[in-house]
């Protein structure tokens, strides 16, 4: 391979010419270098390594760029971050780590490539490209990490059970690169995870959430939370599904794993959505069956009532992972509390006026709940298979049908308050609501269409009913 390749912006020779005037030596390493050679695409991030004052490069760099970008510093840890277009470049001195037990962050001194590269924490991380003048392209790869890369395996420069203890942080990126890459951890490895999952606890939550982002976003989400499951990580990160492990058996009546279902769900919603927070939603939508979960004699196991269960666990969880308690949690927390609905619908004959009120509950996410409850069909009996991804199709096209004719997905009243005030003369009253909901409730039946006439003469016989005087007689 032919690295000069990868160097072949033009910022690459003006940080080579910006290291030589300060008389230091700098490199390319990590993320950059191994994506260059997984042909992943440009990385829009890029990470320098100065034989020297990292930040000094950066603000020597910055000074010869055309748009003069500003340097961000960042003391405590010793780099330097700029922007030049859409890519963001950090600088750091090269150095040697060493750690004590309750922290992440090492004491560190100056070092030279070879110290930064072994605190590096995959071997295929560790790989740097020369930036000097001379050798300019020449790649340095003290721990075969092009080999690893080949052969697609996640190793650790130095002994994993230190590695990974150092820094838990690394165990959640193993996995990650394990998941989005479709890479191997090595046996080794694996093994210094599990004895280490505990110390995840001292990772912080927005860390945590990041790398489980990247993992949900992978085209096979699946293999990440196997992972996460087989090390014990998946325990103190989101117990909420690890509780969903496992077969119970009473008087011949057994339910389905709800643990292995879920990930299934995940894998198949990943084939047909990037939404990030749609995928959430797949890996959420039954955790409310845990606490619910009952046997009867009579009907056997049930989870009544997970749905709504299961959506108020949605809250607590990003509350707990501190994650934003916007509109995503809201999104999720509907796809989860609805995520049965269409289901009942395919099982019957799904009526009109079931349509209308699922494009009503669900408004503009009616769609990627569709897509939820598509993905949800992990039974292995090809005829059900076939059935209910019919059904569902047919459930589809009556969304359209109805939505084309009666414009319920955004459903504004077509008549509003302040009109039934005036038509019987009233103040804010009880009745108002009456008649709203009223006109509401037939609209979504199919007892009336959703026009203004209808509605209106419909709010004339309800206001009639209910005793009131028209003004106009
Ligand atoms: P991506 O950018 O796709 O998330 P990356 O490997 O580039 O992957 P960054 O967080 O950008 O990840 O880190 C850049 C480089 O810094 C890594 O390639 C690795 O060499 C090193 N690095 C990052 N995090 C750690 C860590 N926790 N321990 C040791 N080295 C790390
Ligand atoms: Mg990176």
């Amino acid at each position: 391979m032919n690295y000069k390749e990868a160097l072949q912006h033009p910022l690459f020779k003006i940080i080579s010419k910006s290291a030589k005037e300060l008389g230091l030596d700098s490199y390319v390493i990590g993320g950059f270098v191994r994506d260059f050679i997984l042909k992943r695409g440009d990385a829009k991030d890029i990470d320098i390594v100065a034989i020297g004052d990292g930040i000094k490069l950066a603000k020597q760099v910055a000074k010869q760029l055309p748009n003069k970008p500003k340097v961000q510093v960042f003391k405590t840890y010793g780099t330097a971050m700029l922007r030049y277009g859409d890519i963001e470049i950090e600088f750091v001195g090269a150095r040697k780590e060493s750690y004590t037990q309750d922290s992440r962050n090492p004491s560190v001194e100056n070092g030279t490539l070879e110290d930064d590269q072994k605190r590096r924490d995959f071997t295929i991380n560790a790989l740097a490209l020369n930036l000097s003048e001379a050798n300019f392209g020449d790649i340095l790869d003290p721990f075969n990490g092009i080999e690893d890369l080949q052969n697609k395996i996640i190793k650790t420069p130095l002994n994993p059970d230190i590695t990974y203890s150092d820094d838990p942080l690394r165990m959640l990126r193993a996995i990650r690169f394990a998941s989005q890459l479709d890479f191997t951890i090595e046996k080794k490895s694996l093994e210094a995870i599990s004895n280490n999952s505990h110390r995840i606890k001292i990772i912080t939550n927005e860390r945590i959430v990041t790398e489980l982002h990247k993992i949900l976003e992978s085209k096979k989400p699946s293999k990440g939370f196997l992972l996460l499951e087989k090390t014990g990580l998946l325990d103190y990160i989101l117990p909420e599904l690890t509780a969903l492990k496992g077969i119970d058996e009473i008087e011949g009546q057994r339910h389905k794993d709800n643990f292995y279902h879920t990930l299934e769900v995940v894998d198949n919603i990943a084939l047909n959505t990037n939404n990030l927070w749609l995928r959430w939603a797949a890996l959420l939508h039954d955790i409310g069956k845990a606490p619910t979960k009952k046997f009867s004699k009579k009907v056997g196991w049930t989870f009544h009532g997970h749905e709504f269960e299961g959506s108020k666990m949605v809250y607590r969880l990003f509350k707990r992972l501190k994650m934003p308690l916007n509109d995503k949690m809201k999104f999720v927390q509907k796809m989860v509390f609805m995520s049965s609905r269409p289901i009942v619908l395919a099982d019957d004959m799904a009526t009109d006026s079931a349509v209308r009120r699922l494009v009503f509950d669900a408004g503009d996410y009616v769609d990627d709940l569709m897509t939820l409850c598509e993905a949800d069909i992990t039974t292995k009996n090809p005829k059900k298979f076939n059935k209910y991804h019919n059904n569902f199709k047919i459930v589809r096209d009556k969304i359209i049908e109805v939505e084309e004719r009666d414009h319920i997905r955004n459903f504004q009243p077509p008549i509003s308050g302040e009109e039934i005030m005036t038509a019987f003369n009233l103040k804010p009253s009880r009745e108002i609501g009456i008649i709203k909901e009223a006109i509401k409730e037939a609209i979504l039946e199919g007892d009336i269409p959703n026009e203004y006439e209808a509605a209106y003469k419909l709010m004339l016989e309800k206001g009639k009913k209910l005793g009131l005087k028209n003004e106009k007689g």
